[in-house]
């Protein structure tokens, strides 16, 4: 995969990449990632990539101008046949992982990090695939939320992390990951739960599915409605309300 992130902070984006796992799938080839400057597409002496807004009002806009020619470069040189363009913004569909999951598989991404009031929209109407926004709040630019949306579609390549860790994981099947204890059994008179230390596989997977079920039920019963339960998941659940009443 190749990703290109256009901003006009590219030393922003530095650190993200060049430590932990992110830089190792990068030193294993999994994902080429180009940090971009949007002021290299200009074309005037003061290097200018914003501009007062028509009708006026508070703060700058990103001119129009070096956005295309920065896309439709990265576009040329790409062995794709359609590099995919995302915009990050407050104002697009909300970040998850199955959205992650679906950009995970494109071959050439290129984001676009918007700063001050946004980006002239004639660049969203004539450049962008898609919108996104990493939540409801507003961040002073797009390289933050960049880092995120690279972050989580990275780690989902073929071979990043294993295909058994990705399917555990939370969200994987709409519901939350099960608790997670290591050394040592008891840590301030707080035990690990005796089924983990049991050696017994068949009931440590049957305690972490109910942990699953009851976390994701307690946290976020949301996502409990899109979530493929099981028989024995649906009788956990009656159980945990019948508990409650
Ligand atoms: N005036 C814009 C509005 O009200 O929708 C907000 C602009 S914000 C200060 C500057 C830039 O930060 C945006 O163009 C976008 O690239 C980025 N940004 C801010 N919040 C974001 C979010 N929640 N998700 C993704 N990008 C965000």
């Amino acid at each position: 995969m190749k990703i290109d992130l256009i901003t006009i902070f590219p030393g922003m984006l530095d650190g993200p990449f060049r430590e932990s796992m992110i830089k190792r799938a990068v030193d294993r080839g999994l994902v080429e990632i180009n940090l971009v400057d949007l002021r290299s597409y200009t074309r005037d002496r003061h290097r200018q990539v914003d501009d007062t807004p028509y009708g006026g009002g508070c703060g700058m806009i990103l001119k129009p101008e070096p956005l295309f020619d920065a896309v439709e470069d990265l576009k040329s040189k790409s062995d794709c046949e359609y590099p995919w363009v995302i915009l990050l913004t407050p104002q697009g569909r909300r970040f998850d992982q199955q959205e992650a999951r679906n950009l995970s598989g494109k071959k050439h991404l290129i984001l676009i990090c918007g700063r001050y009031e946004g980006v002239d929209e004639r660049a969203r109407l004539g450049l962008v695939d898609e919108e996104i926004s990493i939540g409801d709040f507003v961040l002073t630019g797009g390289e933050l939320a960049a880092a995120v949306v690279v972050d989580a579609v990275v780690r989902l390549l073929p071979g990043f992390i294993s295909e058994e860790a990705a399917a555990n994981e939370s969200f994987s099947d709409s519901l939350l990951e099960h608790p997670h204890y290591t050394r040592p059994p008891v840590y301030r008179g707080m035990e690990v739960p005796p089924v983990l230390l049991s050696g017994n596989h068949a009931e440590i997977e049957r305690w972490r599915r109910q942990q699953s079920v009851k976390r994701t039920y307690e946290r976020r019963p949301d996502l409990l409605k899109k979530a493929d339960l099981l028989p024995d998941d649906k009788s956990y659940l009656k159980d945990i309300l019948k508990q409650q009443e």
